[in-house]
């Protein structure tokens, strides 16, 4: 595996592998791999004949500098585990090769950016992601690019730019992973305490006892949303925010029909979680029949997207 710090030389890499005919997929990731991550590169070296992964913590997407500061690294690390799943090219930029002195150009994906994580992290959050995915979506060209479902507001945002700035890439979004008890991994995980490591599980119990009202035929989202703070309060968490909101725009739901998301964030010691879960609300008929709609919207969300023609 090559470890590349340029935007030349990655161009150089892909612009030979395009010579030969050979499709490209691109990870885009800030390290400190786990089972997440590599998901995801394991799912475009099976699909694609070029992997490149890139590794930058993009300062400006964080708000806050102790978590940036805090935020794990150890490049020798994830470069072993990428080689090891058959990672072709890591771009790992230095700050100043993404935001060279004079950069100023953003993009904003309205709305979208400014709810829910957008609203806790300040709007300025999903600027930044939009921004430095599109520049790595120009710097890689990449016939697909791979993202998590971990991150659900960030996928309708990257879907949402490809859409409007008619970028040519397929985006995969990618099943989110999780441990055996249930929490969705990720980097910031290695920051809990063991206490708080299973305090943290509750997140994924109320997301469940959310889809658990929805299944049993509740029509009010009120009752769901109620069901999880509940499970959430009894491990002493109090969320940013437990919703049910609308999987492409965001917008909590006032009715429980067709594809519903449940989305929660909190904050425990040592780290700020989120999860979300896809929820296929039953129809009258199918009432009953909940887990056969459920895997359905979950196969359906792996689904390879790219907006039409
Ligand atoms: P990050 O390094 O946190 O920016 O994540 C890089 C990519 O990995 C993003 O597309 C994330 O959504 C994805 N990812 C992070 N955690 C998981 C997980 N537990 N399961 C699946 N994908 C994940």
């Amino acid at each position: 595996m090559n470890i590349v710090r340029t935007v030349s030389d990655t161009r150089d890499v892909v612009a030979d592998a395009r010579r030969t005919g050979r499709k490209v997929g691109l990870v885009p990731t800030m390290g400190a791999f786990h089972e997440g991550h590599l998901s995801l590169m394991r799912r475009a070296r099976a699909a694609r004949d070029l992997v490149v992964a890139s590794l930058f913590i993009n300062p400006a997407q964080f708000q806050d500098p102790a978590d940036l500061e805090a935020y794990p690294r150890d490049e020798g690390r994830d470069a072993a585990l990428a080689a090891e799943v058959g990672v072709d090219l890591l771009f790992a930029p230095a700050p100043d090769e993404i935001y060279p002195e004079g950069f100023a150009t953003r993009v904003s994906v309205g709305p979208l950016g400014e709810t829910l994580e957008g609203a806790h992290r300040g709007s300025d959050h999903f600027d930044a992601v939009s921004t430095v995915v599109v520049k790595l979506l120009n710097i890689v060209g990449p016939d697909t690019v791979y993202f998590g479902q971990k991150d659900a507001q960030q996928t309708a945002v990257v879907k949402r730019l490809v859409r409007d700035l008619d970028i040519p890439v397929w985006v995969d979004i990618c099943p989110t992973v999780r441990a055996e008890d249930g929490l969705a991994l990720s980097s910031r995980n290695v920051r809990l305490s063991a206490t708080e490591r299973v305090r943290a599980t509750a997140l994924f119990r109320a997301l469940r006892a959310a889809e658990q009202v929805i299944a049993s035929g509740e029509s009010d989202p009120a009752a769901a949303i109620v069901a999880g703070r509940r499970e959430l309060h009894s491990s002493g968490i109090e969320p940013d925010y437990f919703e049910l909101v609308d999987p492409q725009s965001f917008v909590p739901v006032r009715a429980l029909s067709g594809d519903v998301l449940a989305v929660v964030a909190a904050s425990l010691e040592g780290a700020r979680l989120i999860d979300n879960l896809p929820i296929h609300v039953p129809s009258t008929e199918a009432k009953g029949n909940h887990n056969t709609n459920v895997a359905a919207y979950e196969r359906a969300l792996e689904v390879t997207w790219r907006p039409a023609a």
